[in-house]
């Protein structure tokens, strides 16, 4: 079984449709409207169900005439056909994201070996609403789809595919023990090393990632899906290659970024039209210009490429009005993240993945939203108000409701933007633009980073190996 519990996956998945129609009979893409009959003709012998579709004179059936949902289906097959792998990932023992429990270079064969039909939406489906397919190992070759995998993007059909297919294999889920899901019974494997369904979704992620048959942000969310696999879909954590980095922008709009604890290795990264406030979230950016006329956008880890989906936070800042700009505060990105507008705290809580809702702050004013490492070493989003108190939000899930509960911990009153990576120290922008670290034992700044004093932001991406190289 394949599902989707995490919001923030989720509303990345569902957002993801791209907008241009490249060419015709591009099976990559989602916006394609119609398909080639002599296509399907040429997989009918193996998929039988596909013959419904090829009883016609014309050159193509389009999606009206098959149905939206046999559509995607026989779109997602084309796509899986046409996959070229790239294979150009070298094994590294040291690292899980380089692992191929699918040898086979051919994902096809490998596929076809082991699916010959689909059921469209079978009644366990209801059983719950993030089941996005599934099998019945005794059942060779039928693979059931529920209503989520209709509205995929093109990549996590294919790794859905894959992934079903690796049952037949002989291989079952167990309850997670750790991560987002902890407790939810099926929904992780043991360990990625035993080459199970989810070691298939992650080498399928992270290959559809290099594949640039898809667009842009069809291969970010494969890259997203594979890192979200690797920290929540196996109890036993794999070992993964990956460097902490920590990005800071300038008021000269340069991003420089340098490895923890490395400062001597920082380098310049890009240089923005507009200074602007960075925040990393997963594989990306999303950008605040300090300017209120220029819009906020999502770019690549490179800042090379502009995402199509910048999601709620931006979309929510750029629909203001240039006046209402100027009332946003800080924003953070870790985890479902929160943005503070005329002192209000907006983000995610309640039972759909879309429900935003705002809390007004009656301690002061909100000064940062804090990440740093909770008693239990776990990362955790703190509300700074302007006299230095740190507080704690909770959400509700059941009535969608944020409460506001004061901590014992205090920090420095002039800080702008805040962050840890473990329990000893903690990175930090303060409100006069200097870059510093900060001894959270000993409550103490203990050294500047860099002599300049023009910061507005400092953010951590965590840069996994197989994915340092924006996607190129
Ligand atoms: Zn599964």
């Amino acid at each position: 079984m394949k599902s989707i519990i995490n919001k923030f996956y989720m509303a990345l998945a569902l957002t993801a449709l791209s907008a241009v129609s490249v060419s015709a009979n591009n099976y990559f893409d989602k916006e394609e409207e119609c398909l080639k009959v002599s296509d399907i003709q040429a997989i009918e012998g193996h998929f039988q169900q596909f013959q419904n579709f090829t009883n016609t004179n014309k050159a193509e059936v389009c999606r009206d005439e098959v149905g939206e949902k046999w559509f995607e289906v026989v779109r997602s097959t084309l796509a899986m056909q046409r996959l070229t792998v790239t294979d150009q990932l070298q094994r590294d023992e040291n690292d899980d994201l380089t692992l191929r429990p699918v040898g086979d270079k051919d994902w096809w064969t490998y596929y076809t070996q082991r699916a010959n039909q689909f059921v469209i939406e079978p009644s366990r489906c209801n059983a719950n609403e993030n089941i996005v397919a599934f099998v019945f190992p005794f059942f060779r070759g039928s693979i059931n789809l529920c209503p989520r995998f209709f509205e995929m993007d093109p990549a996590s059909q294919i790794e859905v595919l894959m992934h079903e297919v690796r049952h037949f294999d002989g291989h079952a889920h167990v309850t997670c023990t750790q991560g987002n899901e902890q407790g939810a019974r099926g929904a992780c494997d043991q360990q990625i090393k035993s080459g199970g369904s989810y070691a298939v979704s992650v080498q399928a992620n992270v290959e559809l990632s290099y594949v640039d048959q898809l667009n842009y942000g069809d291969r970010v969310l494969a890259e997203a899906g594979a890192i979200y696999s690797i920290n929540n879909k196996f109890n036993s954590l794999p070992t993964v290659k990956s460097e902490d980095y920590i990005y800071a922008s300038n008021k000269d709009g340069e991003v420089w970024r340098m490895p923890k604890g490395k400062v001597s290795q920082a380098e310049l990264v890009t240089t923005l039209k507009d200074a602007a406030a960075i925040y990393g979230n997963g594989s990306q950016f999303t950008v605040f210009p300090l300017n209120t006329q220029a819009d906020a956008f999502r770019t690549s880890k490179s800042f090379i490429t502009r995402a199509k989906s910048i999601g709620a936070y931006a979309n929510m800042y750029n629909a203001s009005s240039q006046r209402e700009r100027s009332e946003y505060g800080p924003i953070s990105y870790y985890g479902v993240g929160a943005i503070v507008k005329s002192n209000e705290l907006h983000t995610f809580c309640g039972t759909q993945a879309t429900s935003m809702t705002a809390k007004e702050f009656n301690e002061g004013s909100i000064k940062a939203l804090p990440i740093l490492k909770n008693d239990k070493g776990e990362d955790h989003m703190f509300i700074l108000s302007d006299s230095g108190e740190m507080f704690d939000f909770t959400c509700n899930d059941q009535n969608g409701r944020l409460s506001v509960v004061p901590t014992q911990k205090t920090f420095p009153t002039d800080v702008a933007t805040a962050f840890a990576f473990d329990q000893k120290t903690a990175y930090i922008v303060t409100t006069s633009g200097s870059l510093m670290s900060y001894d959270l034992q000993n409550e103490t700044y203990t050294s500047e980073l860099s002599t300049d004093q023009n910061w507005i932001s400092a953010t951590p991406l965590k840069v996994y190996n197989v994915f340092d190289n924006d996607l190129k």
